[in-house]
Formats: structure tokens, C-alpha cells, sequence
């Protein structure tokens, strides 16, 4: 790389190009340049062309690259898309909502996103959804559960904390409520919602009340303390349907079947929520 760098280097051969686009850290290029050359020379590109196309290419190839490492970055337990979100099935939940969050102004206003509801409703899938389009616009994200969240909080380091949890401009804390915290935990929960309060938005979902939030962290002023400032610019979506996994079991054969094929007792806790929230 040095030697064809090197100031006393006159015109490249042509089998030197690539290696010279390398050396400039033009990868995308380098791989594409002989089918660029190609296309110009059928096509009798002009010389604008010819180097709108070569940098686009490169300029491209970048983009994809970011766009892979970020989504690496992010953890996502698996691939959901606001495209593939039946909104027929949950008709108390507005498509219109959804649909507007999707085109992210929340990210850029710091707004967090709590969405609440029995399981199976597809609170995890609208996240990692949201999490999809703000990777795809440019913005880095990571996903994790509170159980994930609590653990590390405790076992790595404040640096590590700092890059997997307040770096990323979207965070996800899913199911917040199967796991009790201990205080030590509860704290540094404290610590991160504090944190990133205005400046940077939580996606969090729970199968709890806000009424329930004393008991998780096992300190009611606490809790009081972490929902003012987790909700202080939030917008709240409890989605009381049916739980979806249970869609294609349940109605084929006993359309009556009661709805509380899920968990017990956590059917009406979105609807609590509504009035609490
Ligand atoms: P929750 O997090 O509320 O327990 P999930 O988001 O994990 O529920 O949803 C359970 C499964 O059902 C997932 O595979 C999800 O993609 C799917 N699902 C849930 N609701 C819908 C929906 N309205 N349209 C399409 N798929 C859905
Ligand atoms: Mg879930």
C-alpha cells in the first residue's frame, strides 16, 4: 500500500487499481471497480457519470456496512417489521399511533414508548418493529430484557454499562415485570432511566401496572421516582386484546372459548393501567 502511495508513484496499472482503492480504504470500490469499468466503457458513460457511479458505489457499500454492524449491535432476539403487524387482530390499538411512531419523532424528542398488555399481544414485536425502522434510518439501538438489563447492571463495568446501555440512541427493556429486582438492581435501573431522560428514549414493555411497580422494585419511592421520569415525556399504549399466540389454536375449533387462554389475572391489567397512566 505505501509503495503505491508513495509520492514518487506515476499512473497506476490497471491491475494495480484495485489494490490502490483498498489502500485508500475504498472496499466497496475496489471489489466493484472492473464491473464499473465495464458498464462505463459499453455504456460510454462521460466522465461525470463514471465517477458518480464509482463513488456511489462506494458511498453505498459504506452505508451497508454501518447499517450491518448496527444491527449486530443492537441484539434483536429476532426480526419483526411494522409491515407484518396484523392490526386487524388488536383493533383497540391504533394503527394511526403506530404508524406515526414509526416514523420516529420520538427518537428525536427523547419521548419514551411503554407499551403495556397481557402476553402474546405483541408488545415485544412493535418494539423490535420500531427498533427495525430506527436502525434502518440511521440510529443505533439495543434490545434487552430486564432480566438481561438487571443482571449486567450488577456484573460489568460502569464503562461497559455506559456502551450497551446510554450509547445507543434507542433502548429496549423488554418484559419489565417477570423479574422482582433487589435494590442494588432497582437503583441502577433508577440510574439509567435517569440518564437517559431527555435525551435519549426507553422502549419498554411490561405485563404490570404502574400500580405494580412498588412490588418489582421492591421500593415504592423509588418506583414513584423512576415513573415520573420514565413517563414525564412518554407515550403509554396498553393493547387489551387477545393474545395472538393463541390465534390459530383457539379459533378454528371454539370461536366461544373464553379469551383468558394466557396467564391468569393479567388480562385486565392494561385496562387498569389506562386510568392509572
Ligand atoms: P408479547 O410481547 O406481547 O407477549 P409478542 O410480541 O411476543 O407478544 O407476540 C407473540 C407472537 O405473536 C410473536 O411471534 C409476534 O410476532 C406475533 N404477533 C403478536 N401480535 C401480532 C399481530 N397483531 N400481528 C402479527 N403478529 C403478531
Ligand atoms: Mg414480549
Amino acid at each position: 500500500m505505501s509503495s503505491l502511495l508513495s509520492p514518487t508513484t506515476g499512473p497506476l496499472e490497471r491491475t494495480e487499481l484495485g489494490e490502490a482503492l483498498k489502500g485508500l480504504g475504498l472496499t466497496s470500490l475496489a471489489r466493484a471497480v472492473p464491473a464499473v469499468l465495464e458498464s462505463a466503457r459499453q455504456q460510454q458513460w462521460a466522465y461525470e457519470t463514471f465517477l458518480q457511479q464509482a463513488l456511489g458505489t462506494e458511498v453505498a457499500g459504506r452505508a451497508q456496512r454501518a447499517y450491518e454492524r448496527r444491527v449486530r449491535a443492537a441484539h434483536l432476539p429476532t426480526t419483526k417489521s411494522l409491515e407484518s403487524f396484523d392490526f386487524s387482530f388488536q383493533p383497540m390499538l391504533s394503527e394511526r399511533l403506530i404508524q406515526e411512531l414509526g416514523t420516529l419523532g420520538f427518537v428525536q424528542t427523547a419521548t419514551n414508548i411503554v407499551l403495556l398488555g397481557p402476553p402474546g399481544v405483541g408488545k415485544t414485536h412493535l418494539a423490535l418493529a420500531l427498533t427495525a425502522r430506527a436502525l434502518e434510518a440511521g440510529y443505533s439501538a439495543r434490545f434487552t430484557t430486564l432480566r438481561q438489563l438487571a443482571d449486567e447492571l450488577e456484573t460489568t463495568s460502569w464503562r461497559q454499562q455506559r456502551r450497551r446501555y446510554l450509547t445507543p440512541r434507542l433502548l429496549v427493556i423488554d418484559e419489565v415485570g417477570y423479574l422482582r429486582l433487589t435494590s442494588s438492581q432497582a437503583q441502577q435501573l433508577f440510574d439509567l432511566v435517569t440518564a437517559r431522560y431527555e435525551q435519549a428514549p426507553i422502549v419498554l414493555t411490561s405485563n404490570r401496572t404502574f400500580a405494580e411497580w412498588g412490588a418489582l422494585l421492591g421500593d415504592e419511592v423509588l418506583a414513584t421516582a423512576l415513573l415520573d421520569r420514565l413517563l414525564h415525556h412518554a407515550e403509554v399504549i396498553a393493547i387489551n386484546g387477545r393474545s395472538y399466540r393463541m390465534k390459530d389454536r383457539r379459533l378454528p375449533e371454539s370461536p366461544s372459548a373464553p379469551a383468558s387462554v394466557g396467564e391468569p389475572g393479567t388480562r385486565s391489567i392494561a385496562a387498569r393501567d389506562g386510568k392509572e397512566g
